[in-house]
């Protein structure tokens, strides 16, 4: 595995692949790699013949009041986990590599990016789009890989790739677990003994919301209900959301029907930790 910290050599080196006929597999991250990341690198590696994985935290995703500066940066691990793993190569750049001072256009993400977490995190997902769109642009894949834990930057992420035409398949990949079902996050580290003890609540709530749906409750409402009072049992939990969607058109709909999604976003402590069940899925 190589490093690359430039974004005109990583760039160059997606060129060459490309000329040569080999498809590339992009994994961005933004580090502190876990076993979420590890199984989309997995995927990628098996799709494709090169995968590259970045690692960058995006300032341009982060408000002004959130945790730029404490967000968990673990270099060298990440980059001893990746090469376990074949990446071939590790795309690490300064911020300075993404936005130069002279960086000046931003991808307008729509109104899509104003529901759910764009509601509490005013122009995350046009920092979000921005720097993927630059990031396909430097690494040039045929398949992008990211986790159906971030819902609703999955499915932005497909509608910018649909609008603008972009020449990458978007691939949507399962939400990986610990084994009492806390969807696993970088942001995990940041929990306190009790919290994290706490923190299976939002897997729990979300299952007994599918298991709900599955012996007959189809009302968006009753089953939002239902996970707002699972979780206000939770002490020093505070629910942001819990809304349900359908993927086309992030609207609640009428009634519920099979691939409808019900996300949440919960604030454990000074934690936020999101989550969501798709409805009809075979697994959470
Ligand atoms: P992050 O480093 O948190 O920005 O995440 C990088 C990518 O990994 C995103 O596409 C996330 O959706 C995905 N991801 C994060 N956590 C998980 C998880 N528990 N299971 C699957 N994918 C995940």
């Amino acid at each position: 595995m190589i490093v690359i910290e430039s974004a005109a050599a990583m760039q160059q080196q997606a060129l060459a692949w490309r000329a040569a006929g080999e498809e590339v597999g992009l994994v961005p991250t933004m580090g502190a790699i876990h076993a979420g990341h590890q199984s989309l690198v997995s995927r990628a590696k098996r799709e494709n013949q090169r995968v590259v994985v970045s690692v960058f935290v995006n300032p341009k995703q982060f408000g002004p009041h959130e945790d730029l500066a404490s967000y968990p940066r673990s270099f060298e691990r990440d980059r001893a986990r990746l090469e376990q793993l074949g990446v071939d190569v590790l795309f690490h750049p300064q911020v300075d590599q993404i936005y130069p001072p002279s960086f000046r256009t931003q991808v307008d993400p729509g109104p899509w990016a104003e529901r759910l977490e764009g509601r509490s995190r005013p122009g995350h997902f046009a920092g979000v789009l921005t720097v993927v769109l630059k990031l396909f642009e430097v690494t040039q894949p045929k398949r992008a890989y990211f986790g159906q834990k971030d819902i609703q930057q999955l499915l932005l992420v497909r509608q910018m790739v649909r609008d603008f035409m972009l020449p990458v398949r978007v691939v949507g990949c399962p939400t990986v677990r610990e084994p009492d079902g806390l969807a696993m996050s970088s942001r995990n580290a940041y929990l306190t003994a009790e919290q994290r003890a706490a923190a299976p609540a939002l897997h729990q709530a979300l299952t007994s919301a599918s298991e709900a749906y599955r012996s007959g409750v189809t009302h968006p409402e009753q089953l939002e209900r239902q996970v707002r009072e699972r979780l206000g049992q939770v002490p020093d939990l505070a629910v942001d959301y819990a809304q349900v969607f359908s993927e086309d058109t992030l609207e609640r709909p009428q009634q519920v029907r099979p691939g409808d999604v019900l996300a949440i976003a919960v604030k454990l402590g000074s934690t936020r930790l999101i989550d969501n069940v798709v409805f009809g899925a075979d697994r959470l």
